[in-house]
């Protein structure tokens, strides 16, 4: 059991303490790291999940990376994806949903692609959406190529 970013060992306690508080191995001070951020910035638990998820991986993403706008949950710069987290459990008004599309626009016009994914598919299929995630970025780089 070794810490997802710094690689130091944990303990048994170090290690239930995570667990228990973000469901992801991290050390007490990367611990209070994410804790911090999660209260600052309103970074949805499922972000810091699906980051690790996908550092395990391999892939380095950014957590809450401004994109000059407004501050992006995940974004994979290399192939320019940006990912937001949809954290609400209540339908959708028109003015989120024209928000959304605004902002998606946004980000394309910056070369962006912005991705959704519902936080509840976080929770039950983590490895699942990581699979996905990097077969979009599998896709983007392909495109990339092309141009
Ligand atoms: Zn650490």
């Amino acid at each position: 059991m070794t810490c997802l970013e710094c690689t130091k060992e944990l303990s048994y306690l170090d290690h239930k303490n995570a667990i228990d508080s973000l469901g992801v191995e991290l050390c007490p001070s990367h611990l209070k790291r994410m804790e911090k951020l999660m209260k600052s910035k309103g970074t949805p638990l499922e972000a810091i999940q699906l980051y690790y998820g996908l550092k395990e991986e391999g892939i380095n993403a950014m957590l809450e990376w401004w994109d000059g706008k407004k501050s992006v949950d995940i974004a994979i710069s290399r192939v320019k994806l940006n990912i937001e987290i949809d954290a609400t459990y209540e339908r959708m008004t028109h003015e989120q949903a024209i928000n959304d599309l605004e902002e998606a626009m946004h980000s394309f016009k910056n070369g962006f692609t912005t991705i959704r994914i519902p936080h509840v598919l976080i929770q039950h299929y983590l490895k699942d959406t990581v699979t996905n995630v990097i077969g979009i970025m599998d896709g983007l780089k392909a495109n990339i190529k092309v141009i």
